[in-house]
């Protein structure tokens, strides 16, 4: 089966445990140390088997790295380990998960050989945010609950505020509500992504 390494913890004489996101659930299997063993990193799409035993957590065996060329670029590599240490904070405890999780990685993986990488991640937040019901496009502040005439200041999972309500960094009002309809920053300048990439990082 194929999935995703979303987190890796280091145990005594180099085992791991290691949290594998595939469409359908969240692997927590147990790896030992070996000179057989391929290396594995964070946020690396692997081919792997799981053993079962009984009593046991699970093993992870027979790994292969379905490698990206763009993992060679370090920015980008260490861009989408970021987000998917965020990603691994925000599905903490869930076994079971819906597919769009797989699905959504795929894609960003995809995208990353061409594109810039923090606009690939604004995006797919947007998507996810969607996905989850909590994509607040209608620019009422969350604060005082009254519409939004000017340009919204946006917080953590780009909830808007009045500037008055929240005296932070304001975007423009008119390139994030094409952002959040249609999920495309292409009219955002690479100022404004990063702002943007800075509140992901606040949290998913
Ligand atoms: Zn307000």
């Amino acid at each position: 089966m194929q999935g995703y390494i979303l987190k890796i913890t280091p145990l005594k004489e180099e085992d791991l445990i290691v949290k594998v996101l595939t469409p359908n659930a969240i692997h927590t299997l147990y790896r030992f140390y070996g000179a057989r063993h391929s290396t594995i990193n964070l946020g690396y799409k692997i081919d792997f088997e799981i053993e079962y035993t009984l009593g046991n957590m699970p093993k992870l065996r027979r790994i292969t790295h379905l490698g990206y060329s763009w993992l060679k670029i370090l920015p980008k590599a260490l861009l989408w380990q970021q987000f998917i240490t965020l990603l691994a904070s925000h599905l903490e405890g869930i076994e079971r998960i819906d597919p769009f999780y797989f699905e959504l990685l795929q894609k960003m993986a995809k995208k990353l050989t061409k594109q810039d990488a923090k606009r690939v991640l604004v995006e797919s937040y947007i998507e996810l945010l969607r996905f989850e019901g909590r994509l607040h496009d209608s620019f009422e502040c969350f604060v005082c609950e009254a519409p939004i005439q000017e340009n919204p200041v946006l917080v953590r999972a780009f909830l808007s505020a009045h500037g008055s309500c929240i005296p932070k960094r304001s975007f423009d009002k008119k390139k994030i509500a094409y952002l959040m309809r249609s999920g495309d920053g292409q009219f955002l300048e690479d100022e404004e992504i990063e702002a943007l990439w800075q509140i992901v990082q606040e949290g998913l």
